[in-house]
């Protein structure tokens, strides 16, 4: 059996959306539940500052260079895509958090700081959609 590389979580970094506080949460529970062994994180405001030296950016730069990645996007503006792109390539996948909360109306976080029960309800339905990519991507 071969060993597959690590597939590179890239979520964006919005603070004023709950799209980007959905799209963190759903990451972690991915990385740290549902497929830790297949599965980083890769932190966006590292990657973008990845030229100044003093940061670690290089390296998620390099990571998603060699590696497969799937961004986690807040919004239709598409940061993470954005930033992977334009420091390492095209990421495998993309997913759009908007268009999962638009299935679950009944999930209703609390706010862009407390998601509540309901909000990491719906940030585990987006963690569900990305390890069903997760696992695609490893089928190649
Ligand atoms: S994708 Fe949207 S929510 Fe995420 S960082 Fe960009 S503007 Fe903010």
């Amino acid at each position: 059996m071969s060993v597959k590389p690590k597939i590179g979580i890239i979520a964006c970094s919005g603070e004023n959306e709950i799209g980007g506080t959905l799209s963190r949460a759903a990451a972690r529970i991915v990385v740290e539940k549902l497929r830790p062994d297949n599965t980083v994180i890769l932190c966006q405001p590292l990657f973008m500052a990845g030229g100044l030296e003093r940061h670690g950016g290089q390296e998620e730069r390099d990571f998603a260079k060699t590696h497969p990645t799937i961004t986690i996007e807040g919004c239709q503006e598409e940061c993470a895509k954005i930033a992977v792109s334009n420091y390492s390539g095209p990421p495998a996948a993309t997913i759009h958090v908007q268009e999962i909360m638009e299935k679950y109306p009944e999930l209703q976080p609390e706010s862009k700081r407390e998601l509540g029960v309901a909000g990491m309800k719906l940030a585990k339905k987006i963690a569900e959609k990305i390890a069903q990519k997760v696992d695609e991507l490893y089928n190649i």
